[in-house]
């Protein structure tokens, strides 16, 4: 019996994989991720190669999907409360990656080695409604 593989995700860095794999694995879905060590070596590669791909069998692809749409969906805080905009309060809450270029690469290193900043904060939340963007505190 042969197993095919279906690509359902390119994440740009390997820690967002990483988390987005495990939300998976606990859905029962198993996940492969391919260029990730490759990302760790060297984040700026990452671009360049088109991000951490993201792989499932293929019979669990439209399961898998429809998780990943409901976590990007749906974002929540850490105790898994949804998040809801302090503008409109609408709860179609989009999570975004702040790092948009190498500029904001080197700040989030720099935010890594001299404050310990966790993983959260280099995301920013945004509004599907009126597009309101802010952090959480
Ligand atoms: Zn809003």
């Amino acid at each position: 019996m042969t197993e095919t593989f279906k690509t359902i995700a390119r994440i740009q860095y390997s820690s967002e994989a990483q988390i987005i794999k495990g939300r998976l694995e606990a859905e029962g879905i198993e996940v492969f991720l391919s260029d990730n060590l490759t990302i760790d070596t060297d984040p700026l590669v990452s671009n360049a190669i088109g991000g951490v791909k993201l792989k499932v069998l293929s019979h669990q692809s439209e399961d898998a999907k429809e998780i990943l749409e409901s976590i990007r969906k749906y974002s929540m805080d850490d105790e898994g409360n949804s998040i809801s905009c302090p503008n409109c309060h609408n709860e179609k809450i989009e999570l975004f990656s702040t790092i948009k270029d190498a500029k904001s690469l080197i700040w989030f290193i720099f935010g890594v080695l001299f404050s310990g900043l966790p993983f959260y904060t280099r995301h920013k939340y945004r509004c599907e409604t009126c597009q309101t963007e802010f952090d959480l505190k």
